[in-house]
């Protein structure tokens, strides 16, 4: 859609400032319109239909894409509406490689669509040492990656597995989900992905009022697949949607920067405690995928898991004591929350799977927000007391 671009950390701040043609607005018009009149039979400009275009949506489209490095955008209704739209990529005989602990009902949506025979799957782990080669080894179409992972944050070399795969086939596409991180912390296309998807929801709107998605295309001919199937399935994004998460998306740096801040200070915070058992951050150093991090990641990012000393009922007593953090599904918001993984985002996955993973009773999610960390801190320190 756009050739690249200088000032990548201006864009999001500068998307569309000022480009307004009808009556210069320095913030670009929401256009609510789905449809828009035609000059004549011979009219074939951009904007006819708004689930096929949307001068609102196309925007947001090219502020992500800008961020990512990406050739283009497309703007999907959800998270799980943009990992619908890469799946539609696949044929019945092509292989998809995904991770076994990656979010709950991506896990679900690819565990149904492969048993309805829409593509072959097999879940692996992408974080061992030989992982990129097992990996190359089984010539899949397509390797889905999300790191860091949900929820224990486990990091996949994207680099060294994207290197490994396209040695042997060139063809095979890397799709990661940079959900976690966001652009400003990681750009997967640099690394060696063909495709960047994300829960938009999270930190890009950044202020848990809207559920999108979006997918980026490193090149001209993947994004126009794309942008095709988005519009056949009419998986697209409303332009309510995109212009609020086009707001959103001008002070990313700053929340991020900040709740990451946070993070880390929360982090070793819950390491020094004795009721909490492992604290899994890609900041900490004991972190198993702590050197990867430091090459692929601009920082640890504001998302945190650990695991308390006990039961489910001590981690339910737990949750129940905190004053600020809030129980929620979501993440990536300026509120800090907290998510029990087993009974909530990976309660689909099944209990076989999550124990494969490493979800357990006691395992707690955090979402760090732009709170004052001294008050995030002292609200975990009484719910551990109690
Ligand atoms: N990917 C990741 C990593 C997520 O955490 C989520 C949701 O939590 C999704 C995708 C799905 O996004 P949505 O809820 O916007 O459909």
């Amino acid at each position: 859609m756009n050739e690249k671009k200088p000032y990548r950390r201006t864009r999001a701040v500068q998307a569309g400032i000022g480009t307004d043609k009808g009556e210069r607005a320095i913030i670009p018009p929401l256009y609510l319109s789905s449809t828009y009149k035609m000059k004549g039979l011979e009219d074939f400009s951009d904007y006819q239909y708004s689930r096929t275009r949307n001068p609102t949506r196309d925007i947001l489209a090219e502020a992500i894409s800008d961020l990512e490095g990406g050739f283009g955008a497309t703007i999907t209704s959800s998270g799980m509406a943009a990992i619908t739209l890469i799946l539609h990529l696949l044929n019945p005989d092509d292989l998809l490689i995904a991770p076994y602990d990656c979010y709950g009902r991506a896990y679900r949506l690819m565990a149904e669509l492969a048993a309805k025979g829409h593509f072959k799957l097999e879940f692996m782990d992408q974080y061992s040492e030989d992982a990129a080669s097992l990996m190359a080894a089984k010539r899949p179409r397509m390797i889905f990656i999300e790191s860091p992972s949900n929820p224990i944050m486990r990091i996949a070399n994207i680099a060294a597995i994207s290197g490994a795969v396209k040695d042997t086939n060139p063809d095979c596409l890397i799709v990661c989900d940079n959900t976690f991180l966001s652009p400003i912390l990681q750009n997967p296309i640099a690394l060696g992905a063909d495709i960047v998807c994300h829960s938009t929801t999270k930190f890009l709107n950044g202020h848990s009022d809207v559920v999108g998605g979006a997918v980026v295309a490193k090149t001209e001919e993947l994004w126009k697949d794309l942008d095709f199937w988005a519009n056949s399935l009419g998986l697209i994004g409303a332009p309510f949607d995109s212009y609020m998460t086009l707001r959103g998306l001008r002070t990313l740096e700053l929340r991020i920067t900040r709740a990451q801040d946070n993070a880390i200070k929360v982090a070793d915070f819950l390491k020094s405690q004795s009721k909490v058992d492992t604290v899994f951050y890609p900041g900490l150093e004991d972190h198993e995928g702590y050197d990867t991090a430091q090459k692929q990641q601009e920082g640890p990012g504001a998302m945190l898991s650990f695991t308390l000393k006990g039961d489910k009922k001590t981690a339910a007593s737990f949750v129940n004591a905190l004053e600020i953090f809030a129980l929620a599904q979501s993440l990536g918001g300026t509120e800090s929350l907290i998510n029990h993984p087993a009974s909530m985002t990976h309660v689909s996955m099944g209990e076989e799977a999550r124990a494969k993973a490493g979800v357990t009773d006691t395992l707690l999610r955090l979402s760090i927000g732009v709170e004052h960390s001294d008050d995030l801190i002292a609200d975990l320190t009484q719910a551990l007391n109690k």
